[in-house]
């Protein structure tokens, strides 16, 4: 998988001949085609891992229509798409969602900014965005802002890389599907150990693969987890800050390096829930992980002022350029006759919207294709120097 980027030191933007904006298979497959054209990319995604939806709705779960692929899971095929661009090195930049996409008529250049503050130079731009970017679930919880990143997470990844998030701490989940079901299996078997799981859910009802409902049944069953039923009502800080618990450092982005200055923000205790019979418990909690599902939406996006149809982006079937020239979308997110919402179509998509993109950018360029098989220089370019067939 291509390590995550370092963050710029400064606000220097980033300089990229292409900035692909989501990590779902289009977007990994635009890099890899771009590669193949000597274009660099620099990858970014809201998300704390690669994948979009193949990672995120349907990781575990059986595809059968990936071309030469007889079966395969989300997961896996995220893998394959990951090793195919390692040769072309793209910056990873997870955690980050893009909010502005502006053309700089002075330098030639696409300047993007994302939420997280990077800034990248761009000749040309690739949205991939999908169904929009995966945002959790809102809670309404008063004072949960001041806990994201240091003891409340909305991933479980990015609790895992937050130091002393999770080994001995009470830890308490939010969700009942699936995601939370999964994660609160997987700390109980994992290496992390929690002092202690609660699930906390709005009914004893869960959604989940039966699989992980029956291990769900046995570990409480065995009271290795525990599931407590109602309303979240408030989170409850320790006052004074406590002393016999190392405070913890705020959480960097998943691909910055983290530093462990502890600060000085109020250290969340317990939560107080609302069950459906009896008055309010505190559940003591040092870390909460709520997952109640991602939903996907469009954002900032709709303010590029890029031509929309049907709330998706209008392209060119043929180039897959928007209405802005140098700006190409490819894969869940774009809108022409005929589109299909597959796999296959967002690869193609990629391909095509690669080559006109390089068009653009230099209209001198042959145009003439080249294959993997037998060109010395794709094969170069792919760190397999010397296996054309002449
Ligand atoms: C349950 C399910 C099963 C499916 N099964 C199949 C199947 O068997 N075969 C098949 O071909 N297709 C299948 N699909 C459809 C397939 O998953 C999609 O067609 C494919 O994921 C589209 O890829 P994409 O890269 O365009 O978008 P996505 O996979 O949605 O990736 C887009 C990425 O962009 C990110 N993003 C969006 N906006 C921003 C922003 N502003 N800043 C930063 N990041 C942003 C998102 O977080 C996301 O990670 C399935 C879909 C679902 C839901």
């Amino acid at each position: 998988m291509p390590a995550p980027a370092a963050p710029a030191a400064s606000t220097e933007p980033v300089q990229t001949d292409a900035l692909v904006i989501g990590a779902g298979p289009a977007g990994l497959f635009a890099v890899f085609q771009l590669g193949l054209l000597e274009l660099h990319a620099e990858l970014v995604d809201v998300l704390p891992a690669p994948g979009g939806q193949c990672a995120e709705l349907y990781a575990d779960k059986p595809l059968y229509d990936i071309p030469g692929l007889v079966e395969t899971t989300g997961a896996d095929l995220t893998e394959r798409l990951l090793r195919q661009i390692e040769p072309f090195k793209p910056g990873l930049h997870l955690g980050q969602l893009v909010t502005d996409l502006r053309w700089d008529e002075k330098r030639r250049r696409f300047d993007v900014t994302t939420d997280g503050g990077r800034r990248f130079a761009a000749r040309c731009v690739f949205i991939a965005a999908g169904v929009g970017a995966f945002l959790p679930r809102a809670i309404k919880l008063d004072g949960l802002e001041r806990h994201l990143g240091r003891q409340a997470f909305h991933h479980l990844s990015q609790a895992r890389e937050h130091p002393g998030a999770l080994a001995g701490r009470q830890v308490v989940i939010l969700g009942g599907e699936e995601p939370a079901v999964a994660a609160a299996l997987a700390l109980i078997d994992g290496v992390d150990a929690p002092a202690s799981v609660t699930l906390i859910h709005r009914r004893d009802d869960f959604r989940a693969p039966a699989p992980l409902l029956q291990r769900l049944a046995q570990a409480r069953a065995a009271g290795r987890l525990h599931v407590a039923i109602g309303q979240p009502q408030a989170l409850l800080d320790a006052a004074p800050p406590c002393d016999d618990v190392p405070a913890l450092a705020p959480l960097s982005a998943p691909d910055e390096a983290s530093p462990s200055q502890p600060d000085a923000a109020p250290r969340l205790r317990a939560l107080r829930l609302d069950p459906p019979d009896g008055g309010p418990i505190e559940l003591p909690c040092d870390t909460l992980l709520i997952l109640q599902g991602l939903s996907p939406r469009l954002g900032p996006i709709a303010d590029w002022g890029l031509e929309l149809e049907r709330k998706q982006l209008a392209v060119d079937a043929a180039t897959f350029a928007t209405s802005q020239p140098g700006v190409h979308a490819v894969g869940d997110i774009v809108h022409y006759p005929g589109k299909k919402k597959l796999i296959l179509s967002a690869f193609h998509e990629a391909t095509l919207a690669a080559h006109a993109a390089a068009q653009w950018l230099d209209p001198s360029r042959p145009t003439h294709l080249e294959y993997t098989t037998s060109s010395p220089r794709l094969q170069r370019l792919l760190g397999r120097s010397g296996q054309a067939q002449g």
